[in-house]
């Protein structure tokens, strides 16, 4: 029986057509996401019991499984239905909607199966975006060398190298890991980075080298209507740490002001004024339910 804080009692998912208590929800071990870590997710932020973005949720998963060559399992309007139902039947208005199909049930065996069924899971956690203190005085990141694969535009439930950096940044207190690649910024462990420079925003263009983050998507709209100059280009090592203001974006930490970088402070060292407004326009943006 799993413990209440893992499971809590009155979480309902969805597993493959069935609502059932998360703690009863059960996948064969010999499914190929348990085997392999064959498989793609998404997480979803929901206010107020509406999936935030949800197209360009919807428009990543479909990127993600064409590129590992799983069927699209459901439609938009299916995918959509089976999410109301199951926010509905969980208990908080705010929710992390988290997903997963994985290649299904088959023999051990590196090449897809023939005829394997996709297995689908959808669960609704409480949201939990950063503590006031975090916002208010930003938070700590480490710099790492990415040595993850060349893929990593696919959001692919085998995180291992992902794990093990945020593991690496939580080890020496501090909340993100920094990705660095040929002297060049990729991303966070679990998050898109920015960085600002005499009033600009600059982060790395989508490649395969990056995730095509939703909320780096809703960052660069913020930013294009509020006139911020923004720039879509490599940046370099010596800029991250010459940077007046860095930040990370993902669907539960929204936006978050990174104030210490390898044991120094970010420009001031507090979160700056380009990310208090964005802060605020992002706040605004999420619950003004403008983007179904
Ligand atoms: N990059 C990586 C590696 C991530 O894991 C995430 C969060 N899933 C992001 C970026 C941010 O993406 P999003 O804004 O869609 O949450």
């Amino acid at each position: 029986m799993l413990p209440d804080d893992i499971a809590p009692p009155d979480a309902i998912a969805y597993l493959n057509g069935e609502l059932v208590p998360l703690k009863d929800a059960r996948v064969s071990v010999l499914d190929r996401g348990f085997i392999f870590g064959d498989g793609v997710y998404e997480v979803i932020p929901v206010y107020n019991r509406i999936p935030h973005r949800l197209a360009g949720h919807l428009a990543r998963l479909r990127g993600s499984l064409a590129a590992i060559g799983i069927q699209n399992p459901h439609d938009d309007a299916q995918w959509e239905a089976l999410f109301r139902q199951t926010i509905a039947r969980n208990p908080h208005e705010d929710q992390a909607l988290y997903l997963q199909v994985t290649r299904g049930i088959a023999k051990r065996d590196h090449a897809f199966p023939a005829g394997a069924t996709p297995t689908v899971f959808v669960m609704c956690n409480k949201l939990v975006t950063p503590s006031e203190q975090a916002i208010a005085e930003g938070v700590k990141a480490m710099t790492f060398p990415d040595n993850r694969w060349l893929r990593c535009d696919i959001k692919s439930t085998s995180l291992l190298p992902n794990i093990l950096l945020r593991q690496a940044a939580v080890a020496q207190g501090c909340a993100e890991a920094v990705m660095l690649r040929d002297g060049l910024l990729t991303e966070g462990a679990a998050s898109n980075i920015f960085v600002v420079k005499n009033g600009v925003l600059l982060t790395p263009p989508k490649s395969h080298l990056i995730l095509p983050g939703i909320t780096y998507d809703v960052v660069l709209d913020l930013a294009g209507r509020a006139g911020l100059p923004v720039e879509l280009r490599a940046v370099s090592e010596a800029e991250v740490h010459a940077a007046d203001e860095i930040w990370l974006t993902s669907s539960t930490r929204e936006v978050l002001a990174i104030t210490t970088l390898d044991n120094k402070p970010v420009g001031s060292g507090k979160p700056g004024p380009v990310f208090r407004s964005m802060h605020a326009l992002f706040q605004q943006d999420k619950r003004s339910g403008a983007h179904r």
